[in-house]
């Protein structure tokens, strides 16, 4: 599993974590199905541990990331893994609006007396710093899912270094490749790998990235207890995803760029929030920290409940579906979802643009908002 380190990520992405080349070797490793090994060998004696298979993708992602990652059975795995690192009523500082799922997480921990939580606008700077006295981890997400809100993530990290915080980043909007949390200082960077890492809709898998090696060891072998180890198959595609994720984000960005342009002058919508316009408030800062601006965009579009759904079930190319990240276009109105905020407006639609021509995206969305 050789790669050279001067290499570009573009390089990396396709030539680490793969077998050495000799004779006879294969090209990938084979998907590993195993849940035990003969005896003898002190790195593989059983499943719960890891395979050849899970370094080859933490390898991958490591060296995308700038650190060492340690891959989960999911992104909400990653939560859980990292707030285990916690001690008992630990503060943490989390924005009020971050992925449903985490919210929802963080507050079943608080109410159980596990954590304190203290939930904050994560775009405003001065209301993380006044809620991170005491704190032992701030918990970022930028942009958030799906109101993309952007956390000033070098002045977080200047905080926590003040107070003796843990930062981590959820940074799957951005993907490994538009946005390296580490590299501006945080602790932990987090991905829900099901999304653009992995790109197919196929896999549910998560991932933490970490500059400190025991800080990775420790979250390995507490992996191992909790016994979140992704899936062979899952590993296996998420690393033949991983292969082709600079291409598919160039891509899917451009074709997000087009389209958030398109709709910022189409009459059915009111607003368009996508960290690549200048019209986002926070457009300069995001663009400060990450080298892109990702392939979900979200919209609010005029009219009742009922006519922002019959947008969603009008179109014939992209597929009305949760989740984002994929080759595939999707949408949704956010708000179908109960555990979603009440901040997000009823009439908003996350787009997650994928691969396809723009021409015919635009051309269907169009259709879809004039029906
Ligand atoms: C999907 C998602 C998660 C949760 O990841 P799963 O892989 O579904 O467990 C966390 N954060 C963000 C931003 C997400 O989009």
């Amino acid at each position: 599993m050789t790669h050279e380190t001067s290499w570009h990520s573009e390089t990396t992405a396709v030539t680490a974590g793969r077998p050495p080349h000799v004779p006879g070797a294969p090209v990938n490793y084979p998907i590993g199905v195993s849940t035990t090994f003969s005896a003898g060998d002190s790195a593989h004696a059983y499943i719960r541990e890891g395979s050849t298979g899970t370094e080859a993708l933490e390898q991958v992602l490591g060296a995308l990331e700038g650190g060492h990652a340690v891959v989960y059975s999911s992104g909400i795995a990653t939560v859980n893994a990292v707030v285990d690192l916690l001690p008992g009523g630990a503060i943490v500082v989390a924005p009020n609006h971050a992925y449903p799922g985490t919210n929802v997480r963080l507050r079943e921990l608080h109410a159980v007396g596990r954590l304190v939580v203290r939930e904050v606008q994560i775009d405003d700077p001065a209301a993380v710093e006044a809620a991170a006295d005491g704190a032992a981890l701030l918990w970022l997400e930028s942009p958030t899912n799906p109101l993309m809100e952007v956390a000033d993530i070098r002045a977080a990290v200047a905080v926590a270094q003040r107070v003796g915080a843990l930062v981590a980043v959820d940074n799957t909007f951005m993907s490994p490749v538009r946005q390296s949390p580490l590299a501006l200082g945080a602790d932990i960077s987090m991905h829900s790998a099901t999304k653009s890492i992995s790109g197919h809709s196929d896999a549910l898998i998560g991932s933490l990235s970490t500059r400190d090696a025991d800080l990775a060891a420790k979250l390995r072998s507490r992996r191992t207890m909790q016994g979140t180890l992704p899936g062979a198959l899952e590993t296996f595609l998420s690393l033949r995803g991983l292969r082709t994720l600079h291409i598919r984000t160039d891509r899917a960005e451009a074709n997000a760029l087009e389209i958030a342009q398109r709709l910022e002058s189409h009459p059915r919508v009111e607003k368009v929030l996508y960290v690549g316009l200048e019209s986002h408030p926070h457009y300069e800062r995001h663009m400060s920290q990450a080298d892109g601006s990702g392939a979900v965009v979200c919209f609010v579009a005029s009219g009742s409940v009922e006519d922002v759904e019959r947008i969603c079930a009008s179109t014939r190319l992209w597929t009305h579906a949760t989740s984002l990240g994929g080759v595939e276009s999707t949408l949704e109105r956010r708000r179908r979802w109960p555990a979603e905020p009440d901040a997000t407006p009823e009439g908003l639609i996350r787009l997650s643009v994928g691969i396809e021509h723009v021409d015919d995206l635009w051309a269907d969305l169009n259709q879809a908002l004039n029906a």
